[in-house]
């Protein structure tokens, strides 16, 4: 086995989806963008179902295409970034729904697919998509006779519980929507750890069905196996990798394992990372180089053929914080060279 193994447990996938289900009693739908933060939409998406999931959501109308092709015709596939220009007919082929983000994505999609089913998307203090009030203001009454499937906002702070942002947010939202006979929809992983009161009739998690932060309850779903490729002995100051970064205390056994930067090893992770050989904890030396890191196992307790970099020992938000990023990008990083298995009962 000479790639690296991404090793997807669609059982916790699904468990992660059910106990964020299970805080809300609103519908809870599924985020899917980005190929399912990468760990494959088309698996993530088909197995979410089995769990009752009949709602995804897609950054772009060709994610959405792509899942269409994958969950077939009942699902409602919404896209965040609306009806972008030319997109008319792949939304329509394709049965998608468009979360209108602007006066001019309204226009464009009335007239070009008028009787085509469509969300508005409200911008609430993020300034990222959506409706400003006043603009909403203008066109509500327009959209309402339409029958909008959703409206929609998102929250900029959901990950900081005592963030003055929510409750601004929640109020914004009210405001806009209040008394309109529309299904609503405010919370991602963050929003439904923040309680009721942000729930409304649909949530959207993305992050916490993956295993990752904000959702500190979240059954781990990746592990990641990495292959050794070779195993040396370093004598006492010799020196390891790219710019002689690492030089050996002691004599030492070093591994070099088959991943690096270009499979989402982020290099600034540098020494901060443990890998574990079996139950032995061991660490990263060196500078991370493209395809290969380098490991020190000379304390490990058997030589090992894989090292395990994500598992039951660490999670992706451990990653992260090493790389001073968050689980989200070390997600959507993960190379397109790991080989993908997909594990379930
Ligand atoms: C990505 C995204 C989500 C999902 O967010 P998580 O934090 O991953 O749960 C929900 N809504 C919108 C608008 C998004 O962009």
């Amino acid at each position: 086995m000479a790639t690296a193994t991404l090793t997807i447990d669609l059982d916790a996938l699904l468990s992660n989806w059910r106990a964020l289900d299970a805080q809300s009693a609103a519908q809870t739908a599924a985020v899917v963008k980005a190929d399912g933060y990468g760990l494959g939409a088309d698996r993530v998406a088909r197995a979410l179902m089995r769990a009752g999931v009949d709602r995804f959501f897609v950054a772009a109308a060709e994610e959405g295409a792509a899942l269409r092709q994958a969950v077939g015709p009942a699902p409602e596939i919404n896209v965040f970034s609306g009806h972008m220009r030319g997109d008319a007919d792949m939304i329509s082929d394709m049965m998608l729904t468009p979360m209108l983000n602007s006066t001019e994505q309204i226009v464009r999609h009335l007239e070009a697919l008028p009787a085509h089913p469509f969300g508005v998307q409200l911008d609430t203090g993020m300034n990222r998509l959506g409706l400003e009030a006043p603009e909403w203001a203008a066109v509500q009454d327009l959209i309402m006779q339409r029958g909008p499937t959703l409206l929609m906002s998102h929250l900029a702070c959901a990950d900081e519980p005592d963030h003055p942002m929510n409750p601004r947010q929640l109020s914004a939202f009210k405001e806009m929507t209040d008394g309109l006979d529309v299904p609503r929809s405010l919370s991602a992983t963050g929003g439904i750890l923040l309680g009721s009161d942000y729930h409304f009739d649909l949530t959207r998690p993305g992050v916490g069905l993956y295993g990752g932060m904000p959702f500190v309850d979240a059954t781990p779903v990746v592990s990641l196996s990495v292959p050794v490729i070779q195993v040396r002995d370093v004598a006492a100051g010799e020196s390891v990798g790219y710019g002689n970064m690492w030089i050996a205390q002691r004599d030492s056994r070093v591994a070099t394992i088959a991943a690096g930067y270009a499979d989402g090893i982020i290099r600034a992770m540098g020494e901060k990372v443990d890998v574990f050989a079996e139950e032995s904890r061991c660490p990263m030396i060196g500078r991370i180089s493209m395809d290969m890191i380098g490991v020190d196992v000379t304390d490990a307790r058997a030589e090992p053929q894989t090292v395990e970099l994500l598992g039951q020992h660490q999670s992706v938000d451990t990653l992260a914080e090493a790389a001073g990023t968050i689980g989200y990008e070390i997600l959507t990083s993960m190379g397109q060279r790991y080989q993908r298995r997909y594990k379930s009962s």
